[in-house]
């Protein structure tokens, strides 16, 4: 079984000005046209057999919008898992982590560079909180986004200082752990008690042998496969893990067995 465990999909409406609006932000073409049906369309033609869709409110006032379709999403397919969002200027942070965990949402997404506050922001803390309280695992982007080139918001080092304070949150960090910041992810991230996700690696040019190393010599426990779809292709990300020649015991706890675990499905 495969499960992405990094993809993006919007309202119909949204969508339609959404991907063109993200497209020329980061000067890359979509696959698809950003709905749901258009990610169930690829994840069948690529035969992925489940996904997990990251929500984003970028802005607080967006906050239960983007809630009510991810719990729409979430209890349309058995295929889809759709994560909630937690933005930090909310007023009802731990009020809206109770409404996501009791419409049965596993976890949340924060985006840092979106949100404009960095990862060890104290803005951050009733966000963490609420996770914990609520038993929500958070996934973050992570490293260098184009939204905010200059200024990363969730860097190795701030992830470490999130740990330290709140190590019973379930953490994961996307894109290796930093996009574009390989070497720092595997010198601060690897090995330590948090989960990292593949997204982008490919894509940002994390070598085969650094990759191959990374993977290895973290918690084989606490890896996640995914794409960024549909910003890449969960085919071309899945050419790029098997490439690196890794066990396929570790293989199958990559592609679906971690996965699993932190869903708390089958
Ligand atoms: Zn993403």
């Amino acid at each position: 079984m495969i499960i992405d465990f990094h993809t993006h999909a919007f309202p119909d409406k949204v969508a339609e000005k959404a991907i063109p609006k993200l497209a020329g932000i980061g000067g890359i073409d979509a696959y698809g046209d950003g709905t749901v049906s258009s990610l169930i369309s690829q994840m069948n033609e690529w035969s992925i057999d489940r996904a997990v869709i990251l929500n984003i409110a970028t802005n607080p006032k967006q906050q239960t919008n983007v809630n009510n379709f991810a719990i729409e999403v979430n209890s349309s397919s058995d295929r889809l898992y759709a994560l909630g969002s937690l933005n930090p200027f909310s007023e009802n942070i731990a009020e809206e982590a109770r409404r996501l965990a009791g419409a049965g949402i596993r976890g949340i997404k924060i985006h840092p560079d979106y949100m404009g506050v960095l990862v060890d922001d104290e803005k951050f803390d009733p966000v963490y909180k609420a996770c914990i309280e609520n038993d929500l695992f958070l996934i973050t982007h992570s490293g260098w986004d184009f939204i905010s080139p200059d200024l990363i918001h969730c860097t190795p080092e701030r992830i470490l200082n999130v740990l330290k304070k709140f190590p019973e949150l379930k953490f994961i960090a996307a894109h290796m752990g930093a996009c574009k910041l390989w070497d720092e992810a595997e010198r601060l991230l690897i090995g330590k008690d948090l989960w990292i996700e593949t997204s982008l690696a490919p894509m940002f040019g994390l070598d085969t042998i650094q990759y191959a190393r990374m993977l290895n010599n973290h918690d084989p426990e606490k890896i996640l496969f995914g794409s960024d779809f549909p910003w890449y292709g969960m085919n071309l990300e899945q050419d790029y893990v098997e490439s690196l020649g890794l066990s396929e015991g570790l293989k199958r706890k990559i592609y679906s067995e971690n996965a699993l675990s932190l869903l708390g499905d089958k």
